[in-house]
């Protein structure tokens, strides 16, 4: 029996009553739209590397879409004149960084910084995937979905997807507040991507658009360079940090189909070189060692944004950066990561000394599991974390990945 442990990247949550892998976009409909007519619990799960589910068994239906194909309906037209747009639809079950490699080997230009972001196309759209300096949403088009609500299908453009930080429409339809979940549409959106149409742009150059990027390619922010090249820094970038997926995942029989093949197999190189350099033995089975920092939902606490007549609560040296309130208001947001170095957990704490769940020693917004956590020794350790901010600043912290029967208010 599937279990979530076995299809989350973050390695724990109990077993799956049903677990359907839909090969069609009407298999998919049908799928959700059967589960939700029976009135079952539905979990739509993509990567599994934005989700944190309890141990016990799971007693509804999950759906992860086994549809992966990427088309270019432009290629055959010439590019005319100084238009050098291309569009690219990908179906919600592609891997992300699958779609990434393959705009950049096509010379496009647009989605080449979210490189190694873990997780589907489908899922990219719901929390407005972004880093380095990039977000999905300036090269979503359209997304096709099914909506639970009225049983039919529609194309929402970028305008009805109401992308904001790491928020959509979609993603707000799960939620009545912050980290609330809606009574209706919880764990999954009400609306359920089926597809993603990309507008990108004709270039075998990007632009360097965050910092620390910048530092390790060593250029100037703003500056053009070839994407492969901004792509393999993002990718180096992020494996010092523990902010990859660990790709031994793929090796599970689980995982099996959901990345191709090739791009599994140099995120396997990639990681027996890292370890080589820190003299980390491969296995006895050759795969190389797994690297437990990367066993995690990447950020877990979404940085706070608070009032401004509240930011008395911070320090004079925390960070701080204008940014908008959920009800449109100007706020002042600040680092989750900060508040909770600064609170006394630094990078490996733990809750317990023999827990099983710790802070990453690469990274303190990644709370990761060290081999053979549970969902409760995840649970255990965020809420250390969240206490421990809230006695040094007031402050409540939030968890970014969908929490399902387990850190509940
Ligand atoms: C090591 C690591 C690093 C990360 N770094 C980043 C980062 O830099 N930036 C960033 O933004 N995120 C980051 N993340 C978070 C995560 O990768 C993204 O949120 C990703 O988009 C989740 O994709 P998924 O397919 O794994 O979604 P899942 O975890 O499977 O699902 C998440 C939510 O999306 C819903 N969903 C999934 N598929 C569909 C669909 N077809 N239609 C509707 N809803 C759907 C699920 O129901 C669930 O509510 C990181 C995670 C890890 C583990």
């Amino acid at each position: 029996m599937t279990s979530f442990a076995d299809i989350t990247t973050m390695g724990v949550g109990g077993p799956i009553a049903h677990f359907i892998e839909p090969t069609t976009r009407v298999g998919l409909i049908e799928a959700v739209e059967d589960a939700d007519s029976k009135g079952l619990p539905l979990i739509v799960i993509g990567g599994g590397s934005n989700m944190l589910i309890a141990d016990e068994p799971f007693a509804g239906v999950v759906v992860r879409d086994a549809r992966r194909q990427i088309t270019v309906p432009d290629e055959a037209a010439p590019v005319e004149g100084e238009d050098r747009t291309v569009h690219v639809c990908a179906e919600a079950g592609v891997n992300w960084d699958d779609l990434v490699a393959f705009t950049v080997e096509l010379g496009l230009e647009g989605i080449e910084g979210l490189s190694g972001i873990p997780g589907t196309v489908g899922a990219s759209v719901v929390q407005n995937i972004g880093a380095y300096g990039q977000e999905v949403a300036t090269s979503v088009e359209s997304v096709e979905v099914w909506d639970r609500k009225t049983k039919t299908t529609s194309e929402m453009t970028a305008a009805d997807l109401q992308f904001g930080y790491r928020s959509s429409a979609l993603k707000s339809s799960m939620y009545q507040a912050p980290g609330q979940p809606a009574d209706e549409f919880f764990p999954t959106p009400r609306y359920v991507v089926l597809s993603v149409t990309f507008v990108l742009t004709h270039s075998q150059q990007g632009t360097v658009g965050y910092g620390q990027l910048a530092k390790a390619l060593g250029v100037e922010v703003g500056d053009r360079m070839d994407t492969a090249t901004i792509r393999d820094a993002v990718l180096k970038v992020r494996a010092a940090k523990g902010m990859l997926e660990d790709p031994t995942r793929y090796t599970l029989d689980a995982m099996a189909g959901t990345k191709r093949e090739e791009n599994i197999l140099k995120d396997l190189k990639r990681l027996s070189a890292l370890n080589e350099t820190a003299n980390i033995a491969p296995e006895p089975n050759g795969l190389p060692a797994p690297d437990y920092n990367r066993h995690s939902c990447g950020s877990f606490f979404m940085n706070p944004i608070l009032p401004a007549d509240q930011t008395t609560r911070l320090p004079e040296d925390a960070p701080r950066f204008a940014a908008e309130l959920p009800d449109g208001t100007p706020g002042v947001k600040t680092s989750a990561a900060w508040l909770i170095d600064h609170a006394g957990c630094h990078k490996g704490f733990k809750a317990d000394d023999g827990a099983a769940a710790s802070l990453s020693t690469q990274h303190t917004l990644a709370l990761t599991n060290r081999g053979g956590a549970t969902a409760a020794d995840i649970e255990q350790l965020a809420r250390a974390v969240q206490q421990r901010v809230h006695d040094a600043f007031g402050i409540d912290l939030v968890p970014e990945p969908v929490c399902v029967n387990v850190l509940e208010r």
